[in-house]
């Protein structure tokens, strides 16, 4: 494994899709997907210039955490309300909020520690039985009820596209997803600062950034 010439590649082929999207070179956040992968990579990478890692099991996350110099930490998983406990002081912003139980665990443990929790609202955007997520239809009304949690802050979405083999055949869920998030920055509420579109992975990520992703979460092409 090659991860600085993996770095290298992934980072040329975002840029190159940033200038087919007559997009800013630096629009983008990526956020290199670490599960599964052992402690010693997770350094190279941050050496090589990775900033951001994404976690998507709570027990792994705390885990590594403590092992990592200087990572930005992402929760991209589905998170159970009795784990909220164990990340909320780690992590930099959770991308799976989806119901408004959980969304009141984060509330409640991030005024414990006294921090605003960034949050992206998950939606399962092909209303798969296997993915997580709201309904398309139920994030603005979400998102709406969540305007007295204060100490959460909604700063975007997230979204898996379904696997497929070509990945144009995903490109209208992520354009769905786009009109949403800029739906949603219209709306002024103190608790909303849509900041983030977190979607695109290897297998789709320049299809999801040539749509308007300003995040994307690469774990294979990265950590191959
Ligand atoms: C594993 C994972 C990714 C990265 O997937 P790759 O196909 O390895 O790039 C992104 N997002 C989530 C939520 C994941 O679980």
């Amino acid at each position: 494994m090659d991860i600085s010439n993996n770095l290298n590649i992934v980072d040329k082929r975002i840029s190159d899709a940033l200038k087919a999207a007559k997009r800013e070179k630096d629009d983008i956040t990526l956020v290199g997907v670490t599960k599964n992968v052992e402690i010693p990579i997770i350094r190279d990478a941050i050496k090589e210039g990775l900033v951001h890692i994404g976690e998507n099991r709570a027990q792994e996350f705390v885990d590594k955490y403590d092992k990592i110099d200087s990572a930005k930490w992402h929760f991209i998983g589905s998170l159970q309300r009795n784990k909220v406990k164990y990340i909320i002081d780690k992590v930099f912003m959770i991308h799976s909020l989806d119901r408004l139980s959980l969304a009141k665990e984060i509330n409640k443990q991030a005024l414990k520690v006294d921090r605003i929790m960034h949050v992206l609202v998950q939606i399962n955007i092909a209303d798969e039985n296997t993915k997580y997520g709201l309904p398309y239809e139920e994030a603005i009304p979400f998102i709406e009820t969540l305007f007295n949690l204060k100490n959460i802050k909604v700063k975007g979405l997230m979204a898996m596209a379904p696997l497929v083999d070509n990945p144009e055949k995903v490109r209208p869920y992520f354009r769905l997803m786009k009109r949403l998030f800029d739906e949603l920055k219209t709306i002024n509420y103190p608790h909303i600062d849509m900041q983030y579109l977190s979607m695109g992975m290897t297998n789709d990520f320049e299809v999801a950034i040539s749509e308007g992703s300003n995040l994307v979460r690469i774990g294979r092409a990265i950590f191959k």
